[in-house]
């Protein structure tokens, strides 16, 4: 009897997506892509934001986006999908921070319901690490940790910060 209702339950919740076949709950992350999500976890419980990765798939293979290095498809009633272009330029040459630039980026679109952004401080920096800008979406990213650079360190906290939370104030090097 029980059984019973949860079925028409979860018919009643699927009913109205044609064509979408329910998925379960998968995790499925390449070896290589994995500190990554760890590292995402570590940042999002850091700011005490409760954000689950359970469902998630990540592959390499092309992205077929404005985002040229990566892809997040999400569709009703199935596992987030992201697509990580393994060429050069995106992945095998990049350095860590610029990976994980590129990873959170797709983790904004598919696991934080994050659009895009492409505003600019008024020093010329994007605000956001959700700009779609082909270089400079992850030149953002580009920052050295440990580097002498003045704000480097202080930067990735900045874009993390507003990663999570859309409303964080500018910080005082974009001024
Ligand atoms: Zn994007």
């Amino acid at each position: 009897m029980r059984l019973f209702v949860v079925i028409l339950l979860l018919t009643g919740l699927t009913g109205c997506q044609s064509g979408s076949q329910p998925e379960p709950i998968q995790y499925s992350v390449p070896a290589e892509v994995e500190p990554y999500l760890k590292s995402f976890r570590d940042e999002a419980t850091k700011r005490n934001k409760s954000v689950s990765t359970a469902n998630l798939i990540v592959t390499f293979g092309t992205a077929q986006s404005e985002d040229v290095c990566g892809q997040c498809v999400l569709e009703n009633g199935k596992t987030p999908r992201i697509t990580l272009n393994s060429d050069d330029f995106c992945w095998k040459t990049a350095s860590a921070n610029e990976r994980e630039c590129l990873v959170f980026h797709e983790l904004g679109h598919c696991l934080l319901n994050r659009g895009h952004k492409t505003d600019k401080f008024p020093n010329g920096a994007y605000v956001s690490l959700m700009n779609p800008d082909n270089v400079a979406v992850y030149a953002t990213c580009r920052y050295p940790i440990g580097s002498d650079e003045c704000d480097k360190r202080d930067r990735r906290e900045y874009y993390i910060d507003e990663l999570f939370d859309a409303t964080t104030p500018a910080p005082a090097w974009g001024k």
